[in-house]
């Protein structure tokens, strides 16, 4: 087992990550922008190192600074957490070359999933159902109608490098495809340096349902079940389930079985996800994130399993050491991601926090690096807490998140708190009664009331 593990990021992820090699002995060195020498992440360190200055690109995604401290303080293994240069090959590949191990999977299945057209070609010749949409990147925006009149409208434009939401347009009918067309790619090319863009029939109410996977080096690969993501806001996640209020047993066990069987196939190893969209009781691949995830808490409540642990076990090249048959889900668990933005406007409000209050008590877990007097730096995503609740049932973990939530006080900037105070309260979530287009509708519906 490694005897010092560097991680490469910040806030709640870089606690998340200590923690985890704490209980496991392992000594942690942390990495910090000139922004962030007094974060929670730095403090509970054993070691720690200033990487750059402020600008994520001088600091948490300078390589060079990274091996230095990792070389410096003598590590064995890097953590590159999610974001930042998480799902970054290259970065990957020097970790490996520096002879330190990398805490993720291999560089190659890093590459192949970042190009979404060919993890969607990867998926589909191992036998796991995609959208229906174009077969590869597109060549031209005849190639776009043509596939468009197939598949039928609306179709949405995507980008290849796509992430974070960013780079994809709806063409409702043929009329805004050039316009889609266009703009995707410029987003795109303007995002991610790669302006390839793919094509894919838009669905018009499906769930977001992904897969927590783990793969050993030694052959063997279980899922640890579902989560439902379909509470997004411009294609980005705001609060998580697990599992899924849609979701049967059989449907889960089918799931897992396909696509289980097809990461053996692959040779995958460590953590990652498959996403899904999931309507009319089908199915259909988006993309693969070959990372822990931020919404992983809910997955590990349900399963009583610590994936961080497991990542670092993997990586030392130690064997899991159970099967599916031994994985069970008891209760059911919901995140919110708390960020530090206007609830209304979503503008983002850094600044310092004058009281931070954190909620307690049974089934409760918060995963946050916020304390009294800490100043949100204005560099950086604007996540500053999630609240994790798990129940016995998923009332009863409605009911614990309702009641964490009045508990929670963050004072002195604005955040999201009373959005999700107000989401918990309403009738259609408390049902278990969305799609992915939910609540962009119910943020219009509470700006105009
Ligand atoms: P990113 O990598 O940018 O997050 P994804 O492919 O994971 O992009 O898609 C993000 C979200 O966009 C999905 O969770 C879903 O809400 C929406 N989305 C993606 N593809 C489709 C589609 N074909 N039809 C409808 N919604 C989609």
């Amino acid at each position: 087992m490694f005897g010092k593990v560097l991680i490469a990021n910040r806030g709640e992820i870089a606690l998340r990550v200590h923690r985890a090699c704490q209980e496991m002995g392992i000594r942690t060195v942390a990495v910090h922008s000139t922004a962030d020498a007094s974060a929670m992440h730095v403090r509970l360190a054993d070691e720690s190192v200033c990487i750059g200055p402020p600008p994520a690109r001088d600091s948490y995604l300078n390589t060079a600074a990274i091996l230095s401290a990792a070389a410096i303080t003598g590590a064995d293994a890097i953590h590159p957490g999610y974001g930042f240069l998480s799902e970054n090959a290259r970065f990957a590949e020097m970790v490996e070359a520096h002879g330190l191990a990398f805490i993720g999977p291999s560089p190659e299945h890093i590459r192949m999933m970042g190009d979404k057209v060919a993890a969607k070609e990867a998926m589909r010749r191992l036998g796991v159902p995609l959208v229906p949409g174009s077969p590869g990147a597109l060549s031209s925006l005849e190639e776009a109608r043509a596939v468009a009149a197939d598949v039928g409208y609306p179709v949405l434009i995507k980008a290849a490098a796509g992430g974070g939401g960013r780079g994809m347009k709806v063409a409702r009918g043929e009329a805004e495809l050039e316009e889609a067309y266009r703009v995707a790619r410029a987003e795109a090319r303007a995002a991610f340096g790669d302006d390839s863009v793919y094509l894919e029939k838009y669905l018009d109410r499906p769930r977001h349902i992904e897969l927590q996977v783990l793969a050993d080096t030694h052959g063997t690969v279980v899922h640890f079940g579902e989560r439902d993501c379909s509470l997004q806001r411009r294609h980005q996640k705001l609060v998580e389930e697990a599992g899924s209020p849609a979701l049967s047993a059989a449907e889960r066990d089918a799931l897992g079985g396909t696509v289980t069987r097809a990461l053996a196939e692959l040779g995958y190893r460590n953590a990652g996800t498959l996403e899904f969209l999931w309507q009319d009781g089908r199915f259909a691949f988006i993309e693969m994130n070959t990372r822990l995830q931020v919404e992983h808490p809910v997955t590990e409540m349900v399963c009583g399993i610590d994936l961080v642990k497991e990542q670092i076990r993997i990586a030392a090249g130690e064997r899991l050491g159970y099967r599916q048959s031994d994985i069970r889900f008891h209760g059911h668990a919901i995140e919110c991601r708390i960020t530090a933005e206007d609830p209304e406007t979503f503008a983002p409000c850094p600044g310092r926090v004058t009281t931070y209050h954190a909620p307690g008590g049974l089934g409760v877990r918060v995963d946050s690096a916020l304390y009294s007097g800490y100043a949100v730096p204005p560099h950086y995503d604007s996540l500053v807490a999630k609240l994790v609740v798990h129940g016995a049932t998923r009332a009863e973990a409605i009911a614990r998140l309702r009641r964490a939530l009045d508990e929670m006080v963050v004072d002195g900037i604005r955040t999201t708190l009373p959005l999700h105070r107000a989401i918990v309260d309403d009738p259609e979530f408390r049902r278990g009664d969305y799609t992915i287009h939910w609540l962009e509708r119910f943020v219009a519906r509470r700006r105009a009331e």
